[in-house]
């Protein structure tokens, strides 16, 4: 029996363990992939906007303000989890290994994932074309023709980004309109490389030993057409790691854990924190601020029932 199981080790996990052990309790960590870190080990741009620490990248920011302290604390971490199932009101955790945990209080901080097209060619050409990041690979696609998929700021400034190295450029949006800020739409339009494609979509990325080309389908069911391209970047959102979660709990309407302001769940002594639990403003600082009070929640309430 532990104090406190967290599930998933980003910004909110981790920070939530750094003040769960501070608070002396009894915290173990569950994290899925090979390394703590969660979105950060992704973000290739230059993190400017967290009080008191500037970073290159997010593996920076990790190295900075997490490596060291979670090195030293004593908390357990265990990565490389997969998780069977999670019985919330009970508060038990089974995992695949047959390993079963149990705990007073559970953290939900398992973050969102990038959502995926599921579209043929899509996993094929992992690493043969499909381009992860515009910030980190656009060096690679220079002098080549691209496609950007999704119509937010994430899409538009990928596609920003690539235009100034890669001769054309084309956006394919399945909305009206682009949702990405005025700004960057004013530069999309005033770019002579990019081409926009709105109330459409990549239906297949083609290919032989890597991306040569996307079927785009008109919404209006004109027949698709084929543009020759040698990269792909998909932004087209993200979902939350909520699967494990479902029915059990209040999901927004997107899947987002609903909680109260002290980051709890319709259930007592389970709580969510960081991009899990919050659609509108997903930050690093905001995530790390839910795991501290959480934590201090947690012990306020540990320490009245020992
Ligand atoms: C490209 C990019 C750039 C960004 N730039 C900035 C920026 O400049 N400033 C800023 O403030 N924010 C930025 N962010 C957002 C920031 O990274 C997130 O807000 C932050 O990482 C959220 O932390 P989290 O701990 O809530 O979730 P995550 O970082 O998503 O971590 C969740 C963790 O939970 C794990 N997990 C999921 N499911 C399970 C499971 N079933 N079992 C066990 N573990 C599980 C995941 O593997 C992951 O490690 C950026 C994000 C991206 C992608």
């Amino acid at each position: 029996m532990h104090d406190v199981i967290i599930i998933g080790a980003g910004p909110a996990g981790l920070t939530a363990a750094l003040w769960c052990e501070e608070l002396g309790l009894d915290t173990l960590v569950l994290e899925r992939a090979d390394r703590p870190g969660g979105q950060l080990l992704q973000v290739y741009n230059a993190i400017n906007n967290y009080p008191g620490l500037i970073a290159v990248d997010g593996p920076e920011f990790y190295e900075r303000a997490f490596s060291s302290r979670i090195e030293e604390s004593e908390f357990d971490l265990w990565t490389g989890v997969e998780i069977d199932s999670v019985k919330l009101k009970a508060k038990r955790i089974s995992l695949r290994s047959g390993e079963q945990l149990q705990a007073i209080a559970l953290v939900i901080g398992s973050g969102v994932s990038r959502r995926r097209l599921g579209i043929p060619g899509e996993a094929e050409f992992s690493g043969k074309g499909i381009i992860e990041s515009a910030t980190r690979d656009r060096e690679l696609f220079s002098g080549e023709d691209v496609c950007v998929i999704g119509g937010g700021d994430a899409a538009a400034e990928n596609a920003l980004l690539l235009a100034e190295v890669c001769p054309t450029v084309t956006l394919v949006h399945r909305g009206k309109k682009l949702s990405a800020r005025q700004e960057f739409r004013e530069r999309l339009q005033a770019n002579h490389c990019l081409t926009i494609f709105t109330e459409s979509v990549v239906t297949r990325i083609l290919g032989n030993q890597r991306v040569e080309a996307v079927e785009i389908a008109r919404k209006e069911g004109l027949k698709p057409f084929q543009v020759a391209v040698r990269g792909v970047l998909i932004r087209i959102g993200v979902d939350p790691n909520t699967p494990l979660f479902r029915d059990q709990v209040p999901l927004d309407s997107k899947g987002y854990v609903v909680v109260n302001s002290i980051h709890e769940t319709e259930i007592s002594n389970v709580f969510a924190i960081g991009d899990v639990s919050n659609p509108i403003g997903p930050t690093i600082s905001g995530a790390c601020g839910a795991g501290a009070t959480v934590a201090k929640a947690i012990a306020s309430r540990i320490s009245h029932l020992k």
